[in-house]
């Protein structure tokens, strides 16, 4: 689930009503700006309602009672949305006002005296997804790629194991990368790259999914490593001859693009959520429960036990640090890694107590799960991407901080709805279910232009039984993330299989080139069909050329690219954020091989940040600086420039360098 302690602010709108739509980014900030200070309050912090009726002894009873986590749905409008901030909302709405929230021990209580409507639709969470996954041999799909043999969701040694022995039993296909940042645990977070030749160093286009940003999460990383097994098991059927159409179109993936995957980022939070005890539910019934400072239970997070959300963070109390690793799991209050990134850190949607499910952290990246992530995107051009997280069954794209239309809101859309022609979840601008900011999603479309979206996935819970959930689920998705990866990765020449899949489905082909009209979330969405996603149209760039001696003789270089600049942190240095700083310094620094023959193709993002076509403060495009070297790559400190340029790149652009002659 992406949001919790929403879905509002004080300053916000109920969910479902598009504060100004289409407004500019500009102005909307300015709106927001104002509306918080003629409220004089603070954004999702422990002002907001039901901290106002925090009792710390009615909570403390309440969990030594072993209340239990309840389900409901509370009727909400725009002038009572306020009353449900603090509770922990599951995404799902009704359509009819309501909302569902999970009541962790001491919210009924607390929801009782707000005078909310509500009703109780699960009396007992952890004892339905126990009865659940008691039940959940039931299969409704056959054996999909990478599925345990053990029916259970996968461990954190599992993720290793698997990822390790992908890499060991497949060289030259299956590479394993080990992210820069251990995390706060000391544990080392792993990742992937598949594709044919894998250890080259060229220019292919680079398709990205990770997952398991929030530690109950558990199907969010299943579906990235399932997705590492079906395209090695795709690529071994294809080249045996035997792939059916799917297959085929992930085997052609293997070939033409980089698929790096991180399936599990929060690896700490992940664990301790994934070994709790599940006889102890939510919580241990009988060890002593600080409630420090006056924070409430559900203060303390949103989620104890399985029900874990954020990292394992020890965090101080009037500077006391907080035993991390306390055995009732209560201590370690933690950040929200998908709060933490820089782009628009530090606003509505994200809380600045430690105790919300939505802490932002002390700064951007000051989390190592975030920085992981970050470093993928120096060093990769990721040029689509999934942050797959559950629960609510949703496709998500930009922007979580503002109503207004991405620059790139057609392919975003269009795309995003087409996605949900093999998954059938709901696709909605992030915004339209609330306010968000310093998300993943946003950050890696706002600051790199990659194309970029949040699946929730797993229905009304966090991590249902495997065999009723993840299989069916993986299933369903595995083809959305092709068909992301075909049009924004691939040539136009190279999406025959794409346009089989298109000319054989009509919904495919109305999402993505149809006239479209449909309202969701309040929101009417229209695209003519002069607004498609076309398939003869490349939705990256390219820059190509040749590296030669005097002679017309190739030479062996690399191509190396960089940016410089300063992303924006919320309000633009004013208002909510908490740190004194309207910026926060990004740099990408991109390097590839050429070819023996000397050339190279290299896929990349526009240089211009989205942001530049609808913000008047971006006041000039912006630029790589790619530089082409000899002696060795940059790393090695070896490097000679022999030639260097600068380029602006918009998206669909290529750029032919011809010969660079090396002196
Ligand atoms: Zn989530």
């Amino acid at each position: 689930m992406w949001g919790s302690n929403c879905p509002t602010t004080p300053s916000s709108d109920p969910p479902g009503v598009v504060p100004l739509h289409r407004s500019s980014r500009r102005q909307f900030l300015r709106t927001a700006g104002l509306a918080a200070g003629a409220l004089g309050v603070g954004f999702a912090g422990p002002a907001s309602a039901l901290g106002a009726l925090d009792s710390a002894g009615t909570d403390r009873a309440a969990l030594l009672a072993g209340e239990p986590l309840r389900m409901a749905r509370v009727w909400l409008t725009r002038e009572t949305a306020h009353l449900a901030d603090g509770l922990d909302d599951t995404h799902r709405s009704f359509g009819d006002g309501s909302y569902e929230f999970l009541l962790w021990p001491g919210d009924l209580g607390r929801l009782v005296q707000t005078g909310l409507r509500f009703e109780i639709t699960v009396d007992d969470v952890v004892a339905r997804d126990r009865a659940r996954t008691e039940s959940s041999a039931v299969r409704t799909v056959g054996l999909q790629p990478g599925e345990t043999e053990t029916g259970e969701y996968r461990r954190l040694d599992d993720y290793n194991a698997d990822m390790a022995a992908l890499a060991a039993d497949n060289p030259g296909l299956v590479k394993l990368i080990e992210l820069p940042y251990k995390s706060l645990e000391e544990r080392t977070v792993y990742g992937l790259e598949i594709c044919t030749d894998v250890d080259r160093n060229d220019g292919r286009p680079v398709f990205y999914n990770d997952g398991v940003h929030h530690a109950r999460e558990w199907p969010a990383g299943e579906v990235p490593i399932m997705w590492a097994h079906d395209l090695v098991e795709s690529y071994r059927a294809d080249e045996a001859g035997e792939a059916d159409a799917a297959q085929k179109r992930i085997a052609n993936l293997v070939r033409k693009v980089r698929n790096v995957i991180v399936p599990i980022v929060n690896v700490d939070g992940f664990h301790f959520s994934r070994e709790f005890p599940v006889e102890a539910g939510t919580h241990q019934v009988g060890v002593s429960i600080p409630v420090l400072g006056g924070n409430s239970a559900t203060a303390a997070g949103n989620g104890f036990g399985q029900y874990w959300r954020k990292n394992r963070r020890q965090l101080t109390d009037g500077g006391i640090a907080r035993e991390q690793n306390a055995p009732d799991g209560l201590t370690a209050y933690g950040v929200d890694p998908n709060r933490n990134y820089s782009y628009q850190w530090g606003g509505s949607g994200s809380s600045n107590s430690e105790t919300s499910g939505t802490y932002r952290g002390e700064a951007p990246f000051s989390e190592p799960e975030s920085r992981n992530v970050q470093w993928i995107h120096q060093t990769y051009q990721c040029l689509t991407e999934i942050t797959h997280h559950t629960s609510g069954d949703l496709v998500l794209w930009a922007w979580g901080d503002t109503a207004a239309d991405a620059p790139d809101d057609v392919l975003l859309a269009r795309l995003g709805i087409a996605s949900t022609f093999y998954n059938g979840y709901q696709p909605t601008k992030s915004i339209d279910l609330y306010v968000t900011t310093g998300t993943c999603s946003d950050y890696t479309y706002g600051t790199w232009a990659s194309i970029s979206y949040t699946f929730e996935h797993a229905g009304d819970s966090f991590h249902p039984g495997y065999g009723t959930t993840v299989p069916a689920m993986y299933a369903k998705n595995r083809e959305a993330l092709t068909l992301l990866a075909e049009v924004v990765c691939l040539e136009p020449i190279d999406r025959g299989l794409l346009r089989d899949e298109v000319a054989a489905n009509g919904g495919l082909r109305d999402a993505l080139q149809g006239d479209f009209s449909r309202v969701i979330e309040g929101r009417q969405y229209e695209y003519s069909t002069s607004q498609v996603v076309d398939l003869d149209a490349r939705y990256h760039c390219v820059l190509s050329g040749r590296m030669v001696d005097s002679d017309g003789n190739p030479v062996a270089g690399t191509v190396q690219m960089e940016k410089d600049f300063q992303n924006f942190l919320w309000f633009l240095g004013g208002g909510q954020n908490p740190i004194d700083t309207s910026h926060w310094p990004e740099a990408g620094l991109w390097s590839i091989d050429v070819e023996d023959d000397g050339t190279f193709r290299w896929y990349v993002n526009p240089s211009s940040r989205p942001a530049y076509f609808d913000d008047p403060t971006f006041n000039a495009e912006e630029q790589y600086q790619v530089s082409f070297r000899t002696g060795g790559g940059p790393s090695a400190g070896q490097s000679k420039v022999v030639a260097s340029r600068d380029v602006v790149l918009r998206r669909g652009q290529t750029i032919d360098f011809g010969d660079i002659v090396v002196g």
